[in-house]
């Protein structure tokens, strides 16, 4: 949103990652919602005003629950699912008088779809399905992420069709028609309902944990996937390959996140983690203290498994989580649940 791929552009860098006239897919609801609106791309009804009283009065045109969404970057906390018109109108009042979408709520399961876009040509990369709440049965305030799996086998071989064809492709020609196309990932958070896949948001990176949930499945030279989209040559190359294995990410937040996260306290055994087979530990809030390491930041550390099925991913990731000594942490522990509740 910056321009920051656009000055490394102009100063004659190969760049993955949008501009930032194409990175509006992310950093401004409305800009996507108009484009949704204007390509026929299945999404939320929504209405767009600038003023809380505008606002407050476009609300008599929707049933409940309603969502009210800040427009701009929010880090995910600009959103409120409404039950009540009461709660809405709260919502659109804590906005300051600033702009916002008003949608309509969309019923069914979420998944995630990252596709590589360079230009008009995009390509599916992966699905995933991350756990945005911090408690157990997705319960309590929004997190950044505590936890996510892949694939993500709600979204079905059909249904990823459908929103590559219905959703990530028509927005990839639209930003090109307009002198502004895309380039790098484009992360669709979908709703499967029961009209098929409708679009809730768009991300121009790899989120956070789906990207250390997906990386240990892509196959191949990556570094040569991401120089083929820079230089705008994805539809020479080959597709990329994911493994057809499964694998779970567990994030350990410190204490107190995602309010103020205890800092300093002590982690210990990440290498007996390690040695459970197929596991990986990415750091995320961490750093080294005067004994050693110690958590700073509030998802501190991203457990990754990975395993030739979901149940074996998640059983080798919670048994590497198991191993780790860090007193002033937490998990959730139920990450996959939905995907374990179809299994049974
Ligand atoms: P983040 O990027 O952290 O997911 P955000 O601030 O960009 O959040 P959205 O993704 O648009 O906001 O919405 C956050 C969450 O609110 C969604 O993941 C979804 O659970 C819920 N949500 C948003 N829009 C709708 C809708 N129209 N119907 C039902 N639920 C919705």
């Amino acid at each position: 949103m910056a321009g920051v791929s656009d000055a490394l552009r102009d100063a004659g860098f190969a760049v993955f990652g949008p501009s930032a006239a194409a990175a509006q897919l992310e950093g401004s609801k409305g800009f996507t919602k108009d484009l949704c609106r204007e390509n026929g791309i299945p999404t939320a009804g929504y209405i767009r005003v600038e003023r809380m009283d505008d606002g407050l009065a476009a609300l008599e045109g929707f049933g409940l629950p309603v969502v009210v969404k800040a427009d701009g970057l929010a880090a995910g906390k600009g959103v409120t699912v409404a039950m009540t018109r009461e709660e809405a109108e709260d919502a659109i009042r804590a906005a300051d008088d600033g702009p916002l979408v008003i949608e309509e709520f969309l019923d069914g399961e979420e998944a995630s779809l990252f596709a590589l876009v360079d230009g008009e040509t995009a390509v599916p990369l992966a699905s995933a399905q991350d756990h945005k709440r911090v408690g157990e049965g997705d319960t309590g305030p929004n997190t950044g992420g505590m936890g996510a799996y892949a694939p993500a086998p709600v979204l079905t071989a059909a249904l990823q069709t459908r929103a590559m064809d219905e959703i990530v492709r028509p927005t990839a020609q639209a930003l090109a028609m307009a002198g502004t196309p895309f380039s790098g990932v484009l992360y669709a958070g979908l709703m499967l309902t029961s009209e098929g896949p409708k679009l809730i948001e768009y991300n121009v990176r790899f989120g956070d944990p789906e990207c250390e949930a997906i990386m240990p499945l892509i196959e191949g030279d990556f570094a040569e996937l991401l120089k083929a989209v820079a230089t705008g040559k994805l539809s020479e190359i080959d597709c990329p390959t994911l493994s057809p294995k499964h694998s779970m990410t567990v994030i350990v937040a410190a204490r107190g996140y995602p309010g103020t996260p205890a800092s300093g306290g002590a982690i210990r055994a990440i290498e007996a983690a390690e040695q459970v087979e197929g596991v990986t530990v990415f750091h995320a809030g961490t750093a080294i203290g005067d004994d050693g390491l110690v958590a700073k930041g509030g998802r501190v550390l991203a457990v990754t498994a990975v395993a030739d099925s979901f149940a074996n991913a998640r059983a080798r990731a919670y048994r590497a989580v198991d191993q780790i000594d860090f007193s002033d942490g937490f998990y959730r522990r139920d990450i996959g649940w939905r995907e374990l509740e179809r299994a049974s």
